[in-house]
């Protein structure tokens, strides 16, 4: 049986270039960028050369780019240092949304018990919020405003210059997530307004445990993780070359490839939507247009999630109900419930993300699959049964 990975949210395949762009660094070049020696120095321009490329894929420069060890750390130290330093100026209010991935909300609720308040914006049914709910929100003891580029289970993507743009005119610093972005659609930190920017290798085909931070020149970033002076005294450890190396191919390969990528994946994307739409008492969350190419998140009425992955599963596909990071809790997801969903329907949720290496042969073996385990889990489910009685009222 063939496997079909429509998870690429969760994480992606690593790319041929990507792979051979780490291989050398696993036994070849081993070299530490701190020493002096040839060994050292030949691992040292490498790791300048890639922090070069890499800023030139966002628009930024390559003094702005501080390598990490994921998205995570990228977020956590992005808003605990904007969070901090804003505190020294007497700052402690802090902007940011009810569908944050893990890293930046459970970032924020330690920082509110270390006595800052987050103004939560509610996020519309759509999945987006807007640049004048920033406005409005905003406050002279703002330190920050941190918004995700893209959403990781409902694809929606905000309007991160409008929203930069009132965060630059009001002074705040501006901290966007955009892992789910990078690579993915197109990102320039100028034109966007962003201070701060958070990215992870393994969502554009680079490799796990390696990311970056972009910080303006002007804005602080603290140390976090203390030692040696790598990341110019702002990341302590020695540095990941082969991962950032690689991670610089996966995400330059990636924006040269995105405009041709994107009209594949939306091409995929819209039939699976408009072929799932029409099981009855399904709908798509999040908004259609303002979508990532590759994001496809529904719920169908009646079901558990767990058990139509589990089912697909069984047939080859490996699909999502969510993030990664709360399948397995019982917990519908945040986002969906952000979005205003009622928990019953919150349950019944599929999260389809798309590569470039799919085809339509995997879309086709969806639309046939899913309608098949969805009909099968309805037989089966009490709810399902209420409902076509009438004894409870349908919600989609
Ligand atoms: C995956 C993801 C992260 C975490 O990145 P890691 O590199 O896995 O730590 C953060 N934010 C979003 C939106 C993500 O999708």
């Amino acid at each position: 049986m063939k496997t079909i990975y429509v998870d690429n949210a969760a994480t992606t395949a690593m790319s041929d270039k990507a792979v051979e762009a780490l291989t050398p660094y696993l036994k070849g070049v081993y070299g530490n960028p701190s020493s002096l020696h040839t060994v050292g120095q030949v691992a040292k321009e490498a790791l300048e050369d890639a922090r070069a490329r890499f800023a030139k894929c966002i628009n930024a420069e390559a003094k702005e780019i501080y390598f990490t060890s994921g998205g995570s750390e990228a977020d956590n130290q992005c808003i605990r240092s904007a969070a901090l330093n804003g505190l020294k100026k007497g700052k402690k209010h802090i902007i940011s949304t009810a569908f944050e991935h893990h890293a930046v909300l459970h970032t924020l609720k330690k920082l509110e018990k270390e006595g800052f308040e987050v103004t939560y914006l509610d996020v519309h049914a759509d999945g987006l919020v807007t640049a004048e709910q920033v406005a409005e929100a905003i406050r002279p003891d703002t330190a920050l405003v941190t918004i995700m580029y893209a959403n990781n289970e409902i694809g929606t993507i905000q309007p991160i210059r409008e929203i930069g743009e009132v965060c630059k005119t009001a002074g705040v610093v501006f901290h966007t997530d955009a892992v789910q972005a990078a690579g993915h659609i197109p990102v320039d930190v100028k034109a966007d307004n962003i201070d701060m920017l958070s990215v992870s290798a393994h969502k554009f085909h680079g490799p796990k445990g390696v990311g970056a931070i972009y910080c303006r020149k002007g804005i602080l970033l603290n140390t976090f993780i203390e030692g040696g002076a790598q990341e110019r005294g702002r990341r302590a450890g020695t540095e990941n070359i082969g991962g950032v190396v690689s991670m610089t191919v996966a995400l330059e390969e990636a924006v040269k490839n995105m405009a041709g990528n994107a009209v594949k994946l939306k091409k995929m994307r819209d039939r699976l939507i408009d072929g799932l739409l029409k099981i009855p008492h399904s709908r798509l969350n999040g908004d259609r247009k303002m979508r990532l190419p590759a994001n496809v998140n529904m719920c169908f009425e009646g079901i558990e999630g767990e058990g139509l992955l589990l089912l697909l599963d069984a047939k080859g596909i490996c699909a999502s109900s969510g993030s990664a990071c709360t399948s397995g809790s019982l917990d519908p997801s945040h986002v969906l419930l952000a979005i205003g969903l009622p928990h019953e329907v919150a349950h019944g949720s599929l999260r389809i993300s798309l590569s470039e290496d799919n085809t339509d042969e995997d879309v086709d073996a969806i639309l046939k699959a899913v309608p098949e385990v969805v009909g099968y889990l309805r037989n089966m489910s009490p709810v399902w049964e209420e409902l076509e009685k009438g004894e409870r009222k349908h919600l989609i």
